[in-house]
């Protein structure tokens, strides 16, 4: 093959792609991955990494804050914005750095530029200095991911109306903020930005904040963000933002009228828009609906050996469905029989103190999907492990098929729950029924007693409660 033929071109390198590639190359293909940024896509640069080290030291400086309440006399803590800001750049570098070395490993080549389908087996790469070349592949991967989504009364300036990029890399603190969305990367920030002293209102259209999560979480959340200084305006709407003075002029409509509010910066962070343009599906005819690339459970997108995975295709805008995706769709172009994507199984997480982690059916969807169910909820309160923590706020609930005991999904509000759901999922592949949870023997003192206990509540065997 000369240099630019390959097996495999995957445009994007985010950890849809780079795990394609990764993969693809293990199971003998001559891989190139096109990336017009850095390496590791929003993940590693701009999402769950960086966001996560800011997080942390939002964290630590909120353990140092309560020093008092474990003995611990500390004077004088301050947080350093810029410091933080810093620490986080670094973090994701470093992560990316982590992916060149993977592709050294691999072979895989990084050909850098913007990268579009020409034609049947032909990409067209343009590189910063504006030249293009051509490259041939049997099969192309789009994994081209997604970007911070714009409302037609939310333009972002990246200035006074941000996204979540300029969110994790301000010059300056702000006094105040107006995060507008309470999913996922919305309460992440608002938690980050009012642990460090700037002044945090959070506006959701829908009744309740981080509003995929059951009720009960979401109205937990709520409490404690309250508590900690959040305001929380729900079934609200945003509806103008004047920039013309010094900081921002807010109007939002809520179900009682129309409120003005007044902050430096306004985050908009109502999720993504995936990034198809210009990348030649209408050239070659590759079908797209609503913003999201047409698959079968392979990947397969309607042209042969034209493949589409991650933020660009129908599910969960998660980096571990990405991957798996990633996976399932190269493993399937090598001969393989991957087993598709079980989509009712896909754990959710959110970094927020406390952390929230879910997976399958909330209480509510689970009666709306006609099952007879028995739940089950215990309280961090009431657990060990959390007490010695000093970390009492939440609880696990779990809901479970009456008849047969099948899990049907699992809600968890807690310090480090986040580590906890992976138990769930494991149990759900392997079908595992209630019962076998309930005596399956979990260490003690931990936080994931919680899940069996959860678990006995709903069998009526509870020992702590
Ligand atoms: C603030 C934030 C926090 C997040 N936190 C989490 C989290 O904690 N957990 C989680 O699971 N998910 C999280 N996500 C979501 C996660 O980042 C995405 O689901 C994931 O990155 C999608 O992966 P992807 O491979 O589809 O695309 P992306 O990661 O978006 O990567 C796409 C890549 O393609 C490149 N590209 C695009 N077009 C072209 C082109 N034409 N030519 C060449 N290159 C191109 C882009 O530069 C980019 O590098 C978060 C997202 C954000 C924004």
């Amino acid at each position: 093959m000369s240099d630019k033929k390959y097996d495999l071109i995957v445009i994007g390198s985010g950890p849809g792609g780079y795990v394609a590639a990764i993969r693809a190359a293990q199971l003998g293909m001559k891989v190139g991955v096109v990336e017009k940024e850095s390496l590791g896509g929003v993940c590693l640069n701009w999402g769950c990494i960086p966001t996560k080290a800011l997080l942390k030291s939002a964290q630590v400086f909120e353990y140092i804050s309560h020093a008092k309440d474990y003995g611990i006399e500390v004077s004088d803590a301050t947080a350093d914005f810029g410091a933080m800001v810093k620490r986080s750049r670094e973090v994701a570098n470093g992560m990316s750095k982590g992916i060149q070395f993977l592709f050294k490993k691999n072979k895989i080549e990084h050909i850098a530029g913007f990268g579009k389908l020409k034609s049947k087996g032909k990409v067209e790469v343009k590189g910063a200095d504006g030249k293009t070349e051509i490259y041939e592949a049997k099969h192309i991967m789009l994994a081209t991911g997604g970007r911070s989504r714009e409302l037609p009364n939310l333009k972002q300036d990246g200035k006074k109306v941000i996204g979540y990029r300029e969110a994790m890399s301000l010059e300056k603190q702000p006094k105040s903020m107006i995060v507008v969305g309470s999913g996922a990367i919305g309460v992440e920030f608002a938690y980050f930005y009012n642990s460090i002293g700037t002044k945090v209102t959070i506006v959701e259209y829908l009744p309740n904040i981080v509003p995929v999560e059951d009720e009960e979480v979401s109205k937990q959340l709520e409490r404690i963000y309250k508590k900690a200084g959040v305001k929380i305006m729900t079934s609200a709407e945003v509806t103008k933002v004047d920039t013309a003075g010094e900081g921002c002029k807010v109007t939002v409509k809520t179900k009682k009228g129309e409120e003005q509010l007044e902050c430096d910066v306004v985050l908009s962070a109502v999720g993504v828009s995936t990034n198809l343009e210009g990348i030649g599906l209408e050239e070659v005819g590759v079908k797209h609906e609503k913003g999201k690339v047409l698959v079968d459970e392979y990947y397969k997108t309607n042209v042969d050996g034209v493949y589409a995975i991650g933020d660009i295709v129908a599910g969960p805008a998660l980096a571990h469905v990405a991957s798996a995706e990633g996976i399932v769709c190269v493993e399937k172009i090598a001969g393989m029989n991957p087993e598709p994507i079980d989509y009712k199984n896909i754990p959710g997480c959110t970094y927020c103190q406390p952390e929230i982690a879910s997976v399958g059916y909330t209480e509510k969807a689970a009666k709306e999907a006609g099952y007879e169910i028995k739940v089950g909820k215990f309280p961090f309160s009431a657990s060990g492990k959390a007490s010695a923590a000093g970390a009492k706020d939440g609880f696990v609930k779990v809901i479970y098929d009456a008849k047969y005991g099948e899990w049907l999904g699992a809600h968890m509000i807690g310090a480090n729950v986040t580590e906890m759901i992976a138990e769930v999922v494991a149990a759900r592949k392997l079908e595992t029924t209630g019962h076998e949870i309930l005596k399956t023997i979990h260490p003690h003192p931990t936080m994931s007693e919680a899940v069996m206990e959860a678990t006995a509540a709903a069998y009526d065997e509870v020992i702590h409660l």
